[in-house]
């Protein structure tokens, strides 16, 4: 096996299994955080940046995009690491729910990380600003600033063999396009900036998203809100109009028209003098540090092109990308794509040629465009992510998807398209419980 010099971009969940993979392997690796500590989207900030719709690139970013109330939308056993699962803690401290509050999440990953000694391949405040073709053939030129507890210290660059991208993608807001937007007097925000309900007391606010943000936060806001409209293209499942359990908060259709004397107006007729519009609207892929002439490029959200959403076939295997499918498991998925990722450098696994590689997305591209699904649901993985896990388990010779987890995870979609405010509390089958902790007991840690 050859060993590589690896360049990891991010040390949230994604760099820190990327990492661990790419040693175990053999590789030589440096993880590069702009932040000070592990855990990437898992470290909540009370700060929020000084534009609250997120869209002026000149501002300082802030990375995480939690709010202050925010538990888990799996199930722990679920959410965790293949080989690491995400147990209450064996003093009882911390939240020991099935469902717990972020800063659980953030311990579990900081465990991670000391459990396997990845704090030696970290390197802290230290953002990447450039990834380019090195002079040295097949190889890149990674460019950090360091920033000094948030200044800028100057700049320094190191060749490598190989860069795996694990930047995260929940920071960089989507905005809704509203008709009407730039004449109306409310204020906007998105989500990405949306940290506790209080900025919101007594005021009417529409929120438009049917997402897992969208449900918890407009829940969060109606109990301090004077009015709370929810504005979506999509519900699954609740009906519109007010809602049970409430007397402050309806489900509309989505935003017709916002006007100059400060109402907003729904596709079902419906009007309402609003103060605040608050997109949950979703992100953006955003890499503003790769220089690749164009090779890969980001197209209405399709990042491409990639082959199963890891490898540019031209740049294949000296650039991938953790952790770009959406609807799925993120962590287990992240371990698949990391255990291939790393096997492909050292030489045990082989990638097909980059035609063949390069047939493979276009087969993807054309399916997609054939059953009428937007470029920027290429990688929505929601119908697939199982089948997907286990190709690329295959791939890197390691065991498939559990079922108790395939199941697990369909009963937790279940309960919350159905009951979106409660099902965290309520009971999970007790045979599938069972079998995940028989499963986490065979472990070999
Ligand atoms: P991130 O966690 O975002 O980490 C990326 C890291 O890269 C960060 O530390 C960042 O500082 C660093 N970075 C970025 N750019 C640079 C650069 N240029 N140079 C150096 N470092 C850089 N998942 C679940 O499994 N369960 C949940 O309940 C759940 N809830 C969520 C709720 C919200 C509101 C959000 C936004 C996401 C949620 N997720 C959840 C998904 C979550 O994002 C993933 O679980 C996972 O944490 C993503 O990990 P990541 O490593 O890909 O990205």
């Amino acid at each position: 096996m050859i060993s590589r010099h690896v360049a990891v971009i991010g040390a949230g969940a994604a760099g820190l299994v990327a990492a661990r993979e790419l040693r175990r392997e053999g590789h030589r690796v440096v993880v590069f955080e702009r932040g000070s500590r592990v855990g990437g989207t898992w470290v909540y900030t009370p700060g929020t940046e000084r534009d609250p719709l997120g869209i002026d690139p000149s501002r300082p970013v802030v990375h995480s995009s939690l709010y202050k109330s925010l538990r888990t939308n799996l199930p722990r056993e679920v959410m965790g690491f293949g080989d690491y699962p995400f147990l209450p803690r064996a003093d009882g401290s911390g939240d020991s729910r099935r469902y717990p509050a972020h800063e659980e999440v953030l311990a579990y990953l900081e465990d991670f990380a000391r459990e396997f000694g990845l704090e030696e391949l970290l390197r802290f405040e230290e953002e990447i600003v450039g990834v380019g073709m090195a002079d040295e053939r097949g190889k890149w030129k990674v460019t950090w600033r360091t920033r000094n507890g948030g200044g800028d210290g100057g700049r320094e660059e190191e060749v490598f063999d190989a860069v795996v991208v694990c930047n995260g993608h929940y920071t960089e807001p989507r905005i809704a396009e509203i008709t009407g937007i730039d004449l109306w007097p409310g204020k906007q925000m998105h989500s990405h900036n949306y940290r506790t309900s209080e900025p919101f007391r007594d005021l009417v606010v529409v929120v438009i998203g049917s997402a897992t943000s969208a449900v918890d936060i407009s829940r969060d806001i109606a109990k301090v809100a004077k009015e709370v409209h929810v504005a979506s293209r999509s519900y699954e499942v609740e009906p519109l109009g007010i809602q049970s359990g409430y007397d402050n908060l309806w489900l509309h259709p989505m935003i017709e028209k916002a006007h100059e004397d400060g109402k907003v107006t729904f596709l079902d007729g419906s009007f309402v003098g609003v103060d605040i519009i608050l997109h949950c609207t979703g992100y953006k892929y955003h890499f503003p540090f790769l220089e690749t002439n164009g090779i890969v490029s980001i197209n209405d959200n399709r990042v491409g092109p990639l082959y199963k959403h890891v490898f540019p076939p031209h740049l294949a295997p000296w650039l991938s990308f953790v952790g770009l499918p959406w609807k799925a498991i993120p962590f287990p998925q992240f371990e698949y794509q990391s255990k291939w990722i790393a096997g492909v450098l050292s030489g045990r696994i082989a990638l097909p040629s980059e035609e063949e590689m390069m047939e493979d997305v276009k087969d993807l591209y054309s399916q997609l465009e054939a059953s009428g699904v937007p470029k920027r649901y290429t990688h929505n993985v929601a119908d697939s992510q199982f089948e997907y896990n286990d190709w690329l388990a295959v791939q890197s010779g390691s065991r498939l998807s559990e079922e108790w987890r395939k199941e697990m995870y369909s009963e937790t979609i279940r309960k919350m398209r159905a009951r979106p405010v409660v099902y965290r509390d309520e009971d999970i089958e007790e045979t599938l419980v069972s079998q995940a902790h028989e499963d986490f007991t065979k472990l070999p840690l």
